[in-house]
């Protein structure tokens, strides 16, 4: 039994956890492709959009202040006019500059080279000189604008965005350049807004595959070339608009990637998000499932094992239990005897057994019928039950013949615990509608060492008849000693 009970909870056990387990780690793997499938999809894709359009409204806006300057009458004016109050020009430069909040605001003159800014004018542009290739660059070009990114020429150690407007006059001869710069801080600053935001890691670079910008949680190589898994990629990324892909990275596994070309700078946009950053909060998911799952196996376990314990007591009680009046029935009997016997060896403790059978059973059942019989036994039984002590057992052996097993009780006692029972039925109970007494005749015996159940029984049967021939409503002793 106790056996199969182990096998039963094991099975269970095993049966329970795997169903449980199997679930959470194939929700895991579904939550996990269809988050890979959604960074890869939706999320790094989105992220590179917003910034994109944030740079562009930013480029754009610059563009047009551009625009503005290089259409400005008083601009062409003041140039044809031979540039001859150059506190004008200053002052409209620096007005510029601070109404649209730009780092810098420039004109250089086609006829004199001279750079105007702000801050006067700083000096004049030469072919000898290579930091001012871009003027001869813008000078021959047939777009209207450019944009660059160079070091400013007032500030040397900033790198800003610039917008180099061409300025013509009336008759659309090329006289100079006008334009305004960005500070690359305030993309930079786009980056880092991002990268706390999202989680991401956000860079640029240039055609060559060198970073040229990013944030400041940015702890990569200076080019992808020389970053271990991207590398292999470069020339993807170089050559098309947009890329997306993942990669594994050494110590930091799968890394999801978004790349863009943005033309007005000539720069790709990177996005990158780690995996496990993502998959961090679906591996706690699943452990709490786990947990959880365990939880309820236990529980099930529990109230299984419970239950199973409350059924098998109610079944050992059906089968040791007399169902008309709830005493002992013979296989109770012979399991405890077994029991008392064992005791009373150990401790050196006799056992006895009284036979009791209730006089003239018949006839109360020929008079009253069956049913009112048939409560004469459980009040019998009930009575009985009050004059025993814990550790003694009534059964019920069949008819109206009941057996008493008496533990750490010789023959006297027991003869004692009889007259009690005797003299309280005679008290208590009544025949069926009448005032007379119910009375019982009962046989006594004292155990013998390692004496057989179905002898003790004879022994005290034997006494019983005595005491029924003796004129019942009395108790006679068996032989106690050994024959
Ligand atoms: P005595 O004093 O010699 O014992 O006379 P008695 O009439 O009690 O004789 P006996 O013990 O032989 O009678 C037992 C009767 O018990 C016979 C049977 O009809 C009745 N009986 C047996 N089992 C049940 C039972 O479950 N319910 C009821 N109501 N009667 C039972
Ligand atoms: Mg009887």
């Amino acid at each position: 039994m106790q056996r199969n009970k182990l096998l039963f909870a094991t099975a269970l056990t095993i049966l329970l956890t795997l169903g449980f387990v199997a679930t959470s780690v194939i929700g895991y793997f579904v939550a996990e492709d269809s988050l890979e499938k959604q960074i890869a999809e939706e999320t790094l894709p989105l992220t590179s959009d917003n910034i994109f359009s944030e740079i562009e409204r930013d480029l754009l806006r610059s563009i047009l202040i551009s625009s503005l300057m290089a259409h400005d009458t008083f601009v062409r004016d003041w140039l044809v006019e031979g540039e001859e109050d150059q506190e004008a020009i200053l002052r409209y430069l620096a007005e510029i500059q601070q109404k649209y909040d730009t780092t810098t605001a420039f004109f250089v003159s086609e006829a004199s080279r001279r750079y105007y800014h702000p801050d006067g004018v700083l000096r004049t542009v030469s072919r000898a000189n290579p930091a001012d290739a871009w003027y001869f660059r813008v000078r021959q070009m047939n777009e209207p604008f450019e944009i660059n990114i160079d070091h400013d020429t007032a500030e040397p150690t900033r790198l800003s965005i610039f917008v180099n407007y061409r300025v013509q006059d009336e008759a659309g001869d090329y006289i100079g350049v006008t334009g305004i710069g960005l500070a690359v801080e305030t993309v930079a600053g786009l980056i880092e807004s991002y990268q706390r935001r999202y989680g991401r890691s956000i860079y640029f670079m240039n055609r060559e595959g060198e970073i040229t910008l990013r944030g400041s949680g940015y702890d990569g190589p200076k080019s992808i070339q020389a970053q271990p898994g991207l590398a292999r990629h470069a020339t993807r990324i170089l050559t098309s608009p947009s890329t997306e892909f993942a990669y594994e990275r050494p110590g930091d596994g799968t890394i999801y990637v978004n790349t863009r070309l943005i033309p007005e700078l000539d720069w790709f946009l990177v996005v990158e998000q780690r995996e496990a950053t993502a998959n961090a909060r679906l591996l706690n998911t699943l452990i709490v499932n786990i947990l959880l799952a365990l939880g309820v196996t236990a529980l099930v376990l529990l109230t299984g094992g419970w239950t199973l314990r409350n059924y098998q007591r109610r079944l050992e009680t059906m089968a040791t239990t007399d169902r008309l009046t709830g005493a002992g029935n013979r296989e109770a009997l012979e399991v405890l005897f077994e029991q008392a016997q064992r005791l009373g060896r150990r401790h050196d403790q006799p056992v006895s057994i009284i036979n009791l059978d209730i006089d003239h059973f018949k006839g109360i059942n020929d008079r009253h019928g069956h049913q009112a019989g048939d409560r004469v036994l459980r009040e019998l039984v009930n009575t009985v039950s009050s004059q025993i002590r814990e550790v003694d057992t009534l059964c019920r052996w069949g008819g109206d013949e009941f057996l008493i097993l008496l533990q750490d009780t010789d023959a006297d006692d027991a003869r004692l615990t009889a007259e009690r029972i005797r003299e309280a039925v005679a008290r208590r109970n009544r025949l069926p509608e009448s005032e007379e007494a119910l009375t019982v005749s009962q046989g006594v015996a004292q155990c013998r060492a390692g004496e057989s159940l179905d002898s003790l029984i004879n022994r005290a049967d034997q006494a019983l008849y005595q005491a029924k021939r003796n004129g019942r409503n009395r108790v006679a002793i068996a032989e106690s000693t050994s024959p």
